[in-house]
């Protein structure tokens, strides 16, 4: 479990360092603004949606390690995905971070990569910077541009 953990933090510190997909996303068709005041982080999320497909997905802000991390791989997740699924893999990332379900192993397989965040269900307050990618890109998704603030 120690090497898994320590796998999970360099995964972590390698997004929160250089963020992938970060950045202004031009012909974007969906916005979401996300502040986390715990900690400070704000985040927002451009979501290009084609014939109900993620086409392209780019944010941008300044954060903690952990909430670019995680918005940072939610975008190499989500590129190419269908909105349902989109959505649906959010379902699953809150219930991974927050410990509300169990997930069973085949799920946390589809979850990839994201499976690193599953260590913070134990810090209440980095569940917040770890989801608030995700809830930004759920209001986006709804059309929704008020800014989302988690508390
Ligand atoms: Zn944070």
């Amino acid at each position: 479990m120690s090497d898994l953990r320590e796998l999970y933090q360099e995964v972590i510190l390698d997004h929160g360092r250089k963020p992938r997909n970060f950045g202004p996303l031009e012909d974007a068709n969906r916005e979401g603004h996300g502040h986390n005041p715990l900690c400070g982080d704000k985040l927002d999320v451009h979501v290009k949606l084609h014939d109900g497909v993620v086409e392209d997905v780019k944010f941008e802000g300044a954060g903690c390690a952990i909430s670019v991390a995680s918005a940072s791989l939610m975008t190499e997740a989500l590129k190419g995905k269908p909105e349902a699924e989109a959505r649906a893999l959010f379902e699953k990332f809150h219930a991974l971070t927050t410990g509300t379900e169990e997930i069973g192993l085949d799920e946390l397989e589809a979850l990839d990569k994201l499976a690193v965040f599953s260590g913070v269900r134990d810090y209440p307050l980095r569940v917040k910077c770890a989801t608030l990618g995700w809830h930004t890109l759920n209001a986006a998704l709804d059309q929704d541009e008020d800014m989302v603030v988690t508390e």
